[in-house]
């Protein structure tokens, strides 16, 4: 490298004159190239630059820069004369989103290290919009990737300065975290050094000053067997991010109603509804298509079922449904941490309670009724299905 880019030493400079020394079209789009080493490609794990180029009264857009062995390649959408000079304008959105999700990608890993010194980076992908690393190490904890987030956010608010150098490859400190092979390629590498916490070899364009993020927020983890994968947002776009999410809930807060330091219990909730939901589908299914358990004591059909998701007062709509003519017992029982039994006797010599009660009392449980129709509940149940079990086998003795 004869003389090092501007992308590298001033990374906020954002305007170059040019000359296009070639243009040919690439099936829908051109590529361009110019004389001038001053837009970054794509490399590195970092997304290419963007921008325009703007020659006599036309403006040319810039959707991606790429390399060859020849050199960079700018993709734009339209055709340029060679030999024209003009300006080239690079899309600062995009490249400052980028340096901040650089940067903090460094620091993320910095401090994950840390923490667990035996973590290898592997796939890394840096644009304008997000980033995601990817950490080769299984089964990492929410709790580390979260608590390794907010040191990240501190040494954001430090506002620690980012600089960085060329060294020879032979002299390359052994603290400073490089890829495998790297310096067996090349003479000099670049090394990106976070004030006297981090130093990494990198082609990437970063921040000068840890400040420049604003902040980092994690928004997906995906663990497999062998890696875990780290996706996150950085500056306003993490900001708005949060925002929105926050706003989703803050917006449920008043018509549900919550506190939201409740949110974690509101979610956990819904998601037993959920499961309650389809056990009860299920269930109803299975007795349209086969209809309740029978078994046939005697001259007594004893009938029951259980089912998750009910309330006592739906348990006796559906236990009056399932009622007939014939000397029967009908037995319900919703399942949960909160159970409720309802039973129904039909032209039985005894009344309701007297089949169940003592066995709801025993086991803990409270209930009333008169007449044919008793029910009870039970509280902080550990094991419904056994509750229900025992239940079933008393009420099968005193009916027989
Ligand atoms: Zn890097």
């Amino acid at each position: 490298m004869s003389e090092i880019p501007p992308y590298w030493i001033d990374p906020k400079k954002n305007q170059f004159k040019v000359t296009i020394t070639s243009a040919k079209k690439y099936e829908d789009s051109y590529h361009v190239r110019i004389g001038e080493d001053v837009i970054r490609p794509a490399g590195g794990g970092q997304a290419g630059d963007r921008g325009q180029l703007i020659v006599d009264n036309q403006r040319v857009q810039i959707s991606d820069t790429i390399s060859d062995s020849k050199g960079s390649v700018l993709i734009t959408d339209n055709e340029l004369v060679e030999g024209a000079t003009g300006i080239l304008e690079i899309d600062m959105d995009w490249r400052l989103s980028m340096m901040k999700n650089h940067t903090a990608e460094h620091l993320f890993v910095s401090v994950i290290k840390n923490k667990i010194e035996d973590i290898a980076v592997g796939n890394l992908w840096i644009d304008g919009e997000h980033g995601s690393v990817e950490l080769l190490k299984s089964k990492l904890s929410l709790d580390l990737i979260y608590a390794t987030e907010q040191e990240v956010l501190e040494i954001i608010d430090q506002d620690i300065p980012v600089t960085s150098k060329f060294v020879a490859s032979t002299c390359i400190d052994p603290s400073t975290r490089k890829r495998e092979g790297l310096e067996e390629k090349h003479d000099m590498l670049r090394v990106v050094n976070i004030g006297e916490m981090d130093s990494t070899a990198c082609s990437g364009i970063h921040v000068t000053r840890t400040g420049e993020i604003g902040f980092l927020k994690v928004i997906d983890v995906k663990m497999n067997e062998k890696a875990t994968q780290i996706e996150f947002l950085t500056g306003s776009r993490a900001a708005v991010h949060v925002s929105e999410v926050y706003n989703t809930v803050l917006r449920r807060k008043y018509s549900y109603p919550f506190e939201i330091e409740q949110l974690g219990a509101v979610l956990d909730r819904a998601k037993q509804a959920v499961e309650d939901r389809q056990k009860l589908i299920d269930k109803v299914n299975h007795l349209l298509s086969s209809g309740p358990t029978i078994e046939q004591i005697g001259k007594v059909s004893f009938r029951h079922e259980y089912l998750s998701g009910y309330d006592a007062s739906s348990l006796k709509i559906l236990a009056n449904q399932l009622s007939t003519d014939e000397q029967s017992i009908i037995l319900l029982f919703n399942l949960g941490k909160k159970s409720q039994v309802i039973l129904r006797a039909n032209g039985m010599p005894l009344e309701a309670s007297d089949y169940i009660k003592g066995q709801v009392i025993k086991l803990g449980g409270k209930g009333g009724g008169r007449g044919d129709v008793y029910t009870g509940g039970f509280v902080d149940v550990e094991d419904p299905m056994n509750l229900y079990n025992t239940i079933v086998s008393e009420v099968r003795k005193l009916i027989s």
